[in-house]
């Protein structure tokens, strides 16, 4: 069976699999910084694109939404040289990986006496204190701007078909006519859908066609630069306090992400930090629930 997976989940991994496995026993933990990181995020998307409201019901509408954005995100790209918060879908080995990326740009890259224009990923990462981040934090933000740069050369590369879609987003060809709505009337509503056309416009043959013109145009995209950019922002001042630039590294994400879907599909339990990294524990949202620092407190 096909799993789902973002980007920043598979990155903690890296962090600490037992605060992964803990979230999806526990659920999310809320904490300030994380609302305010979501809304400095959601400030950057809407510099550059207008948000409309839409009511979510079925599988089809939130597929329909998230194809949605990502034509409007590719076309502002195409048109601009930079879009914000684009979504990406790719496929690695039995796993789907779905996230957004927070900025792309064009670029120019210098090849011998050529100018050549490129795609290049910038991440962006807010943080509550002035200091630059540990080399722990970047090594998982590494790796989450190395999965959207996989995500993104995936589309690119035409290597993300429009099965994948249907297939990360629970959608039933089987069961579904492919002329009938699998959007609902609400979510056609909110997108201004006048009712006589909505059989058409929700059918899983117009949602099919919309996947068809998304895949082409992401393919049309200037090739990605290997650099990757990961910009660390102050939460309170918005000010730059760390910058990381580096390289997609082949060997490094294949091994990774290998090791981080054993977890996934069951081939091992959740590994915990080692005793060097045990700081970690004190800023940890889970610590009151981990087995491993029960543990502790028994021994
Ligand atoms: S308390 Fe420590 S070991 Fe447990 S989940 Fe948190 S960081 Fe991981």
């Amino acid at each position: 069976m096909s799993i789902t997976l973002g980007p920043s989940t598979i990155a903690s991994q890296f962090w600490c699999e037992m605060a992964v496995d803990l979230r999806r026993k526990y659920g999310e933990v809320s904490t300030p910084e994380k609302e305010k990181g979501s809304e400095i995020h959601k400030d950057r998307f809407l510099e550059v694109l207008e948000e409309i409201e839409v009511e979510i019901k079925t599988p089809g509408d939130k597929l329909h939404s998230n194809i949605h954005n990502m034509m409007v995100g590719l076309e502002l790209y195409t048109n601009e040289g930079l879009t914000h918060e684009l979504p990406i879908l790719a496929k690695f080995d039995s796993a789907h990986i779905m996230g957004i990326i927070d900025e792309i740009k064009l670029i120019e890259e210098i090849q011998g006496k050529n100018k050549l224009k490129k795609t290049q990923i910038v991440e962006m990462k807010t943080r509550r204190s002035l200091n630059p981040p540990s080399s722990q934090q970047i090594l998982r933000d590494k790796m989450q701007g190395m999965i959207y740069w996989y995500g993104l050369n995936s589309m690119i590369n035409k290597e993300t078909e429009m099965g994948d879609f249907w297939t990360a987003f629970d959608i039933d060809l089987i069961e579904n006519n492919f002329n009938e709505p699998i959007l609902s009337e609400a979510y056609m509503k909110s997108l201004q859908i006048p009712k006589e056309k909505q059989k058409e416009y929700g059918s899983l043959l117009s949602i099919g066609n919309l996947i068809n013109e998304t895949l082409k145009r992401a393919s049309k995209l200037p090739e990605l630069t290997k650099t990757i950019e990961i910009i660390y922002i102050h939460q309170k001042t918005l000010v730059e306090v760390h910058r990381e630039r580096y390289n997609f590294d082949e060997r490094f994400f294949t091994r990774g992400m290998k090791w981080a879907l054993e977890y996934w599909s069951g081939k091992r339990e959740p590994g915990s930090v080692g005793q060097l990294n045990s700081w970690k524990c004190d800023f940890c949202s889970y610590y009151t629930v981990c087995p491993t620092i029960h543990k502790k407190w028994k021994e």
